[in-house]
């Protein structure tokens, strides 16, 4: 098989990123925009050992699931994989995702699997974007996304997973850059100014942000810029980010307020947040909800629990969990998060709750050796009193009763898995945004002291091959 040669092939199955996988001539092909049950003739673009990549020339025969993309650009743009399959197989690919990986990464035969929770709207759901903003064709700044794996623009501000709202906003900020000359960033160059404009919507208390994210310190005309969308309705934060590095990392540093206040407020399930440009929160708020009751239902609390929350952001999944807990540690390494953190405690009233800033997989391992150290003093001080010592660290977090982890893609540090199982908590509930990290980390569990109960996928990010999932392990005896 070779370069530009084209073979009809049946679409059968679909790999991590929702492209399409099917044989020619006994050869696995990927071929992305394909759906599963697509009968499409296709183009060799690379070819590899013992399979290759092609391109989609024709749908000979469309599969019985696919749709029609809401989206013109859902090709294109590489915000979407999947749209033209319709949802309910969506749901059907991710779920097979997660058992898959389960199955062959973490050997597990045959795990229980709830239902996948889908949405009960697949459009509209998220509640950030961050539009990079390039020159566009007649030298005028265009906002928009990238095209899969590039950074050529596609510009597009009505995109139909985000905020309604992200229309108006990126239309009145190109207005005043291009009315008053303000550049955008050139990446070949290392030129320009505005590089992204972050926006995010809390849906519950419908207030904005807009952050600047520039390639220098200051933002001309920025009070025309600022008067212009504070006239938006529900506009509550607007500040700059300053980011000069040669970096695929959209956001530096520093914030700094350009108008209002240097955060939003938004709700979950009856407790308030504030978020700042610089910590992570939940892009589907509806679906956050559903999740979160998911992992309190795996931890099992009942109300006099010692929880730990690992990779806790602005301390969402510690405060929901607080309101069954007797005490919540939470760890995070964004020092801005654990700021919104503890200020979310005090906005909420919850005080059985404590946060601590770095890496979990240091932070949690000294923490956890200095309490032992202690507790073996304790122990030498009191030999007749059994169990003394375990009584007392208990109260420290030092044997906790749950551990929640909730990772970024690449999943937890091994140290940090190997000082869990050291804690040896009766259940962890292992959140997850990848299923092939968390497949890893279940193996390396399932291999320390725990079993694998159950796990439920989320769907989180409708129409891209991503999916969210909760586990929940036990501690074995034996
Ligand atoms: N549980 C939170 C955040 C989950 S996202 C929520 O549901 O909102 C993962 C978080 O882990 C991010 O806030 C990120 O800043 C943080 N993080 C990334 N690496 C980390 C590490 N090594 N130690 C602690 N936190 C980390």
């Amino acid at each position: 098989m070779r370069k530009n040669e084209e073979y009809n092939l049946e679409i059968t199955d679909m790999g991590i990123d929702g492209e399409g996988i099917g044989k020619a001539e006994g050869v696995t092909l990927f071929v992305k925009d394909a759906v599963i049950g697509d009968l499409v003739r296709v183009k060799i673009m690379k070819m590899k050992k013992t399979y290759g990549y092609a391109r989609l020339m024709e749908i000979v025969k469309p599969s019985p699931h696919r749709v029609e993309p809401k989206c013109p650009l859902s090709r294109q743009c590489g915000g979407c994989q999947i749209q033209s399959l319709c949802y309910e197989k969506q749901l059907e690919f991710k779920e097979k995702k997660v058992r898959n990986n389960l199955e062959r990464i973490a050997g597990l035969g045959n795990p229980f699997i709830e239902p996948i929770v889908g949405m009960e709207e697949p459009y509209h759901f998220r509640n950030k974007e961050q539009f990079p903003i390039r020159k566009g064709k007649d030298g005028q700044a265009v906002a928009g996304f990238f095209a899969a794996r590039t950074h050529h623009l596609i510009p597009v501000a009505n995109c139909l997973i985000g905020a309604p709202v992200n229309e108006i906003i990126i239309r009145e900020v190109l207005r005043v850059m291009n009315q008053h000359g303000i550049k955008p960033y050139e990446e070949e160059t290392h030129s320009g100014l505005v590089r992204h404009v972050l926006i995010r919507y809390g849906f519950t208390s419908k207030e904005i942000m807009v952050c600047f994210v520039l390639n220098g310190e200051e933002l001309p005309y920025a009070k025309e810029m600022a008067e212009t969308l504070c006239k938006i309705d529900g506009m509550t934060s607007i500040t700059i980010n300053v980011n000069t590095e040669k970096t695929n990392v959209i956001l530096g540093n520093t914030v700094r307020v350009l108008w209002g206040r240097d955060y939003i407020m938004d709700e979950l399930d009856g407790i308030r947040f504030r978020i700042s440009p610089l910590s992570f929160y939940q892009v589907n708020p509806r679906q956050t909800e559903k999740l979160y009751r998911i992992a309190m239902e795996y931890a099992e609390l009942t109300g006099t629990e010692t929880v730990w929350d690992m990779y806790c952001g602005i301390g969402t999944i510690s405060l929901f969990l607080s309101r069954r807990a007797g005490h919540v540690y939470g760890v995070e390494v964004v020092p801005q998060a654990i700021e919104d953190a503890r200020k979310n405690a005090e906005i909420n009233g919850i005080s059985n709750v404590e946060f601590f800033v770095g890496k979990a997989e240091e932070v949690v391992p000294r923490y956890y050796e200095e309490k032992r150290r202690e507790a073996a003093e304790a122990e030498k001080g009191k030999e007749a009193i059994e169990n003394g010592g375990r009584a007392e660290a208990s109260g420290t977090g030092m044997h906790p009763d749950v551990v929640v982890v909730d990772p970024p893609r690449k999943g937890c540090a091994q140290v940090l898995l190997a000082t869990i199982c050291q804690m040896a908590p009766e259940r962890v509930v292992y959140v997850s945004c990848d299923s092939a990290t968390l497949a890893r980390d279940v193996k390396y569990l399932c291999e320390n002291g725990y079993r694998y109960v159950k796990g439920r996928p989320v769907d989180q990010f409708g129409h891209s091959g991503h999916v969210e999932c909760v586990v929940k392990m036990q501690r074995k005896y034996i």
